[in-house]
This record gives C-alpha cells, structure tokens and sequence, in this order.
C-alpha cells in the first residue's frame, strides 16, 4: 500500500512569478479512486505537473511526500525505516515514476521503426533499473562486473539481471492486454503511428497496467472520447484499480466518466486551492449546478 500526501502545496511558473497553485491538499491511497474536478484555469494540470515533476513548475512551499508499505516491493527489496517515506520535490521525475507514481507520458508523436511492445517493455525495464538504483544496498556488489562478457542481442539474449526480456514481457503484455480487452495486434503497431484520439488513451491505460504505479494521475483521459471508447477506457481504469490495486488520480472537467469510473471521493479545485471535497454525489451536484454554485458556496460570491 502506497499514499500519495499533498500538504499546502504552492507552485508557480519557472519563468515569471505568477502563482498558480495556492495551498493544495490532498491525499490519494492505492486502492482509492478520487476525481480532481473543476472550472478550466483552475490548476488541476499544473498539480498533476507539479506531482510528476515537470520543469515548468516551480514549488515555493508546502510538500509531496509518498508513503510506501513493505507490501510495495515484492520479494526483491527489503526497505529500510527511512525508505519508507520519499520527499518527492527531491527526486527527478524518473525517480518519482519509480516509486510508483504514473504521469500519462508525453511521448514522441510518432518514432519509426519501434512497436507499442517495444516502447512499453523499454518502459518498464527502465522502471525497474531506477528502482534497483534507489533501494540499492549501499554494501551491495556491482552488478554491473557481473554482465561482462555477455553482451547479446537485444531481441533474442537473455535479458540483463533484474530486466524483463522479450519473451517474458510477451506474456505480461498478453495478460494485461486482455484485462483491458484490447486488440492483440495494437500492440505490434508503431508508436503512435496512425493512433486516433481513443486509441491513445487506451494506450495511456495500458502504459499504467504495465508499470503497475501506486497512484496513477490521468489528466483529461476522457476528453474527445465517444461513448465506446470512453466505456473502455473506463473498464481499463477500474481494472488497474481492482486488478493490481492502483490509487487514481482522476482529473476531469466533467461528470460523465464517473459514472463509468465511480470515485470514492470527489474534489473541487478553484483558482489553485481544493474549495471543497466530498463524495460522488458532490459530482451529481455539479452537473446540476455547475461550477459556479462551489464559488458562491465557498466566497460568498459569484
Ligand atoms: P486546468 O488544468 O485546471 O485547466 P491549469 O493547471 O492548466 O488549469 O492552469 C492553471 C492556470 O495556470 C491557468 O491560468 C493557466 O493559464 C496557468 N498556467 C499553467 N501553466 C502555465 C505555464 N506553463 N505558463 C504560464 N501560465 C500557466
Ligand atoms: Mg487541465
Ligand atoms: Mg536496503
């Protein structure tokens, strides 16, 4: 079990001073589904850019810190007492997808030549390397003397230690792939070549199914989405929940995808700061009555 912990949280532009983040608390748990919803402006990107930790953003106070249960490492990796809670604007955005934490990424539009199989199992490779590095035994012996002498092919050799090869990812991919009811042949397409809007955010989906984060962030994945596609996606998300426990961070301007994904809670965001929190029937309200009700209700005034 993993917690994701945003306390007073304030950030603002790199380049310039304005202030876009003013105090944000929030606490997601693996297992938990929470929406982040709210007027657009109103700052739920820059905190999902804040949590990965994206360049843009500089934060002038408050914390984000990730607490992490032995549960999180399998058998692998035995953590220490002060492993078990990451300061998270300390760490690069690399290390913080390590850890567990998933940011929908910005990949290149289109890179010839290389498959869905092969960005995603380079992805998680990746994933587990980083990881090794951050709990590494600071006795431990270095692997890297080991390998010597056994250089392969990428495509046929073992894998390095610790590394998922081909063939192994294969049957993860496969798996995975059926508990999001997609289309085998998606995955030996191109990156992105050719990927319509819904296709994209299924593969945002499937990304997060493979990398198995803590607390996964997606950002607007129901934007541009028809009835369909959004279903599918949907069932994707639950299943990362239901399936391998993982905490979603759920931003979205509107109600509709929650009543596919059904959040145990629901926040409202307004000019930087969580105006007001409850569950879904706090999202039932605002499609009734719009943002502007929250505004009145908090302020005062429209
Ligand atoms: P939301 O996702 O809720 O629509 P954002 O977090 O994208 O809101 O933006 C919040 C506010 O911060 C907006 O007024 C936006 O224009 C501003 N903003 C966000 N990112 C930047 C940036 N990189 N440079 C300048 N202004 C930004
Ligand atoms: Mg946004
Ligand atoms: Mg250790």
């Amino acid at each position: 079990m993993a917690r994701l912990e945003l306390s007073n949280l304030h950030a603002e532009v790199a380049e310039g001073d304005e202030k876009i983040l003013e105090g944000v608390d929030l606490e997601v748990e693996s297992g938990e589904i929470h929406a982040l919803m709210g007027p657009n402006g109103s700052g739920k990107s820059t905190t999902a850019k804040v949590i990965a930790g994206h360049p843009a953003y500089e934060v002038t106070e408050g914390e984000v810190l990730l607490h992490l249960e032995d549960e999180e490492f399998g058998e692998d990796i035995e953590i220490d007492e002060d492993q078990r809670t990451w300061n998270l604007l300390d760490l690069e955005p690399n290390e913080r997808a390590a850890l567990g934490i998933f940011l929908g990424f910005q990949y290149p539009a289109e890179i010839e030549g290389v498959t869905m199989t092969n960005f995603l199992r380079t992805a998680l490779n990746a994933k587990i390397e980083e990881r090794e590095e951050l709990f590494e035994d600071e006795d431990g012996e270095d692997e890297d003397e080991e390998d010597e002498g056994f250089e392969s092919s990428p495509m046929e050799g073992p894998a390095d230690e610790g590394e998922v090869g081909v063939a192994e990812f294969q049957q993860i991919l496969q798996e995975k792939m059926e508990q999001l009811d997609m289309d085998e042949k998606f995955a030996q397409r191109y990156l992105n070549a050719g990927f319509s809007g819904g296709e994209k955010k299924q593969n945002e989906v499937l990304q997060a199914a493979i990398l198995e984060p803590s607390v996964a962030v997606l950002d607007e994945i129901d934007s541009g989405l028809d009835i369909d596609r959004l279903q599918d996606v949907s069932e994707g998300i639950n299943a990362l929940r239901d399936e391998q426990g993982t905490g979603i961070l759920q931003i979205t301007h509107y109600q509709r995808i929650l009543d596919y994904v059904e959040p145990d809670h629901v926040h409202v965001m307004l000019d930087g700061q969580i105006a007001k929190s409850g569950g879904p029937e706090l999202a039932e309200k605002l499609e009734d009555k719009g943002y502007d009700w929250v505004r009145e209700d908090v302020y005062g005034t429209a």
